[in-house]
């Protein structure tokens, strides 16, 4: 498994398992079988309510609590400082664990106008040992620079929509210069149409590898963290054997052509949702 090295030194796996919309069912089994296949990030959240079962698949395992790394995102109905430290304990308690190894603003909410001060709860919690590293997610830009101007500790990560179809070159660009990760989320597109396109099927074909693996090599050679999800053995097999082989310049620069800002989920200037 590769690893990066986040800007307080902090080491995170570069792939994980990401659990949005898997069941409260089907958690408890979809993170066990992606433990033992090598996996050792999960990325969770206030809003997907799983974090019980997340937390349980974890307890049940042999894997040492060093060894793992868990992230988990205060909702957009806990913003502010106060609300986002209670938000905190309850995926703390949940998830049955002493520290998370990464906390994010998982939406800024720009109706609400509270990231900053939401932000400014997740220095406390870094500086009193609780979490092991601070981002944001879904941020702009422009949100970020807010950030970096009125808060002290620079965002390990942000955490945005990325896939081929909306490769985030302006705003990885933008991370890159102030050390910030980009964490990609739907990096398959939520599968489908994108495994589809000839340019990957064509690179798929060339590896012997799948679409879905051609994709996710496409991510990890930007330097991108990537968290697909799978609630199907199988894949969660096939998407993290991505270690074996290397896209050439010219091929990431093809998939790069299928670039045409769509978006599979909101974008974050129009997020206001609560509930
Ligand atoms: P993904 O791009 O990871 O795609 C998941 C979908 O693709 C599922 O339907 C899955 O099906 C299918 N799939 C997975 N692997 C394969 C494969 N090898 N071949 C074909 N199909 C495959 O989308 P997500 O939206 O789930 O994003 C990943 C993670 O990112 C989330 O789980 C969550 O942790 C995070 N996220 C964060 C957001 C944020 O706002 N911060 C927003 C959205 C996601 P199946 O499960 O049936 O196998």
């Amino acid at each position: 498994m590769n690893t990066i090295t986040l800007n307080n030194d902090v080491i995170m796996p570069q792939l994980g398992l990401g659990v949005y919309k898997v069941t409260s069912g089907d958690t408890f089994d979809t993170v066990t079988t992606a433990l033992h296949n090598g996996y050792r990030s999960i990325d969770t959240a206030q809003y997907y309510d799983n974090e019980e079962e997340v937390g349980k698949a974890l307890k049940s395992c042999d894997i040492p609590r060093e060894e793992l790394f868990i992230t988990t995102k205060v909702w957009n109905s806990h913003h502010g400082y106060d609300r986002t430290i209670e938000a905190f304990e309850t995926s703390l308690d949940k998830l049955g664990l002493d520290y998370i190894d990464l906390y994010l603003i998982h939406w800024p909410v720009p109706e609400q106008n509270k990231f900053v001060e939401t932000y400014k709860a997740l220095e406390e919690l870094y500086r009193t040992g609780k979490v092991r590293a601070i981002g944001v997610s879904n941020f702009h830009i422009y949100h970020l620079e807010r950030l970096l101007k009125e808060c002290d500790i620079t965002p390990a990560v942000n955490q945005v929509e990325c896939h081929p179809y909306l490769s985030q070159k302006e705003l990885k660009a933008f991370c890159k210069k102030h050390d910030i990760f980009i964490e990609s989320w739907s990096p398959l597109y939520r599968g489908g149409e994108i495994l589809e396109e000839t340019v990957i099927q064509e690179l798929a074909d060339k590896y012997g590898k799948t679409p879905a693996q051609v994709v996710l090599r496409w991510h990890l050679q930007q330097d991108s963290i990537i968290i697909p999800k799978s609630v199907t053995p199988s894949r969660i097999k096939e998407n993290i054997d991505v270690f074996d082989f290397q896209l050439t310049d010219i091929e990431m620069d093809h998939i790069f052509h299928l670039d045409s800002g769509k978006r599979i989920g909101a974008n974050p200037d129009e997020m206001n949702k609560i509930d």
